[in-house]
């Protein structure tokens, strides 16, 4: 725990003991119950980077769950409680594997479809009292306490708010969190880690969803009525305002928020209808123009100014020591690891890979070079399934035998041992150096999905974690980044950011590794010791395809090449021999000789 933290818990708890005003109290019980719901759209919309306008829909569910049982029936409150959160538990994952599957705009607009079906469902079902809603719901009992006025609620409001905040710092510091936070930016490293990306966004879409749930239920039994209206879509709108304000990417961001728009509301509630002299929702207008302004100017909200104030102690620390994790075992020296028989693939009329066939032995160095637009990054692609094959096998060796992949889509593949970089980085830029590593060791993780993220929240994951965090330095060290775990990764030199996917690679615990043009923009001496690093990794048995534009790079370096020319293989064999050839050198040189 931290200072600032202590000091806000401090000041927080003091609150209601003070002579604070009955107002006041009831604001900051809002702040509360806004936090709540804002904090899961730090965790879907700030983090995983899925905008959600229907958060006000589950919100609701939690508050007409409780609100319907515990008056029609006279059940306790936590009865309520448990039968919102299944309920919120099962339409969360019902609608989230519909709508997560959206991309661009169409996420938001399916949230705002679907935020509109509920609030409408809430206003036009008989015995949830259609627009009047339901009265009389009875005040929560605590441990033989009846918590029937605003100071009662508001500590049970804020130990929720912080032991909530707390679980999703605890979450987003650890394997499951980092898969989530590497879900923006599309998702293709992320499945070439072996993150399921498809099923963390359903996880972080219920998870937000069951914050809404809880702020739903404690709403309804501080307000002790229920009515559609704070349900509907403005309400989904001013959930995601406060999120971005504060700043969606930071837990505390979703309180700066909550509180800044509660107190900004109140306050022009009271002078916009004097000022202008007529009743109406005028700050909506402010709120607007507030979120044009801040989308221009600061769009990772305000927190981050205010971050910067306090000094940063890295997210996840590697421990000095941990347990290594098992390795795969690897493959014999000299047998066929890949094997690629045939394989094309055609852009429309453009054939990138045209029936392509090589080999790549365990063991070895393999380059594939050709000049720019060649296909070798296609040929990549359809190695490690980001790309569907037209025609043709790509063969992998695992369990003995060569088998076919090219069915296989880029998850199931890296689960195999083949792990790869890319040609323009992909990083998560806002996260340390370790951390982006760690993201390679997702598949090495000893939990299972729904219990790795049980034991996240919980941080019950700490052998997981550090074996996993002390594998990701043991990496960097390895090709020699270890002075860097953590540093932001968007603020090293783009050549380190190359080695840094390297680790990360190499994290996956591969048998085959696959660099796509690891040496360009790196300078002289660092190519030498990028070069010094692929002869080591060989020598420890690895067998690498390395793609490169650059002859120079892997002509000491290489075993064997195959130079593409517009999709098709021109030549192969030793690189001395490839260097005199007659083909490659037209291709490269244009024939000047
Ligand atoms: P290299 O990596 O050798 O420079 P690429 O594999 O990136 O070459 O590209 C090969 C050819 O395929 C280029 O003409 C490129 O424009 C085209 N290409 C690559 N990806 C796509 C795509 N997703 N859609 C259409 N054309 C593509
Ligand atoms: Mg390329």
């Amino acid at each position: 725990m931290n200072k600032p933290f202590l000091v806000f818990v401090l000041l927080a708890g003091l609150l209601p003991l003070l002579p604070t005003p009955e107002f006041w109290i009831t604001l900051a019980n809002y702040i509360g119950l806004y936090s709540i719901v804002s904090l899961g759209l730090v965790l879907l919309t700030g983090v995983a980077g899925l905008t959600s306008f229907g958060q006000a829909a589950f919100v609701g569910l939690g508050a007409y769950s409780t609100a319907y049982l515990t008056t029609a029936f006279g059940l306790s409150p936590w009865i309520g409680l448990a039968v919102g959160l299944a309920l919120t538990l099962a339409a969360a994952f019902f609608i989230g594997a519909i709508t997560m599957r959206l991309s661009g705009h169409f996420l938001p607009l399916g949230t705002i479809a679907w935020g509109l079906s509920l609030f409408f469902l809430f206003g036009n079902l008989e015995f949830l009292g259609k627009y009047d809603g339901l009265n009389g719901i009875p005040p929560i009992n605590l441990f033989g306490f009846t918590l029937e006025k605003g100071r009662e609620m508001y500590y049970v409001i804020w130990v929720v708010v912080l032991v909530a905040l707390v679980a999703v710092q605890n979450l987003l510091n650890s394997r499951p969190g980092r898969a989530i936070r590497a879900l923006r930016g599309g998702g293709v490293m992320a499945e070439a880690m072996g993150v399921n990306t498809a099923w963390m966004k359903i996880v972080a879409f219920v998870l937000a969803a069951l914050l809404a749930c809880i702020s739903g239920w404690l709403y309804a039994h501080l307000q002790r009525a229920v009515n559609p209206t704070p349900f509907g879509l403005n309400a989904g709108i001013e959930y995601l305002f406060m999120a971005v304000v504060g700043g969606a990417g930071y837990v505390w961001g979703a309180i700066l928020g909550s509180t800044l728009l509660t107190l900004l509301k109140d306050q022009l509630q009271s002078i916009l209808p004097k000022l202008l002299g007529a009743n109406g929702n005028f700050e909506l207008i402010v709120f607007g123009i507030l979120m044009v302004v801040l989308l221009q100017r600061a769009r990772d909200g305000i927190w981050p100014y205010i971050r910067r104030r306090f000094p940063q102690k890295p997210s996840a620390v590697a421990p000095a020591f941990a347990p290594a994790l098992p390795m795969r075992q690897k493959h014999t020296p000299g047998e066929v690891v890949l094997s690629v028989v045939k394989a094309r693939k055609e852009f429309g009329g453009l054939v990138a890979v045209n029936d392509m066939e090589f080999d790549v032995c365990a063991g070895e160095i393999m380059g594939l070079i050709g000049p720019n637009g060649a296909g070798k990054s296609t040929m990549f692609n359809l190695v490690t399934g980001v790309l569907p094959a037209t025609r043709g096998q790509v063969l992998f060796r695992s369990g003995g035998a060569l088998r076919r992949i090219d069915d296989k889509s880029s998850r199931e593949i890296v689960k195999l041992g083949i792990a790869r970089t890319f040609q323009h980085v992909r990083l998560m830029t806002h996260m340390t150096v370790l951390e982006n590593v760690a993201i390679g060791g997702h598949l090495r993780g000893t939990h299972g999905d729904v219990a790795g993220i049980a034991t996240s929240i919980l941080r019950i994951n700490r052998s997981e974690e550090d074996a996993l965090l002390f594998e990701a330095k043991r990496q960097l060290e390895r090709v020699g980044l270890g002075h860097l775990l953590y540093e932001e990764a968007g603020s090293l030199a783009l050549g380190q950011q190359r080695i840094l996917e390297i680790a990360r690679a190499l994290c996956c615990d591969p048998t085959l590794l696959l660099l796509d043009e690891p040496a360009a923009g790196l300078r002289y001496l660092e190519k030498q010791a990028l070069a010094d690093l692929l002869r080591k990794l060989k020598a420890e048995g690895m067998s690498i395809l390395l793609v490169e534009h650059d002859m120079d790079f892997v002509m000491n370096l290489t075993d064997r090449l195959v130079v593409m020319e517009f999709g098709t293989k021109i030549a192969q064999g030793l690189p001395a021999q490839v260097q005199q050839d007659p083909a490659v050198l037209e291709a490269y040189l244009g024939g000047v000789d």
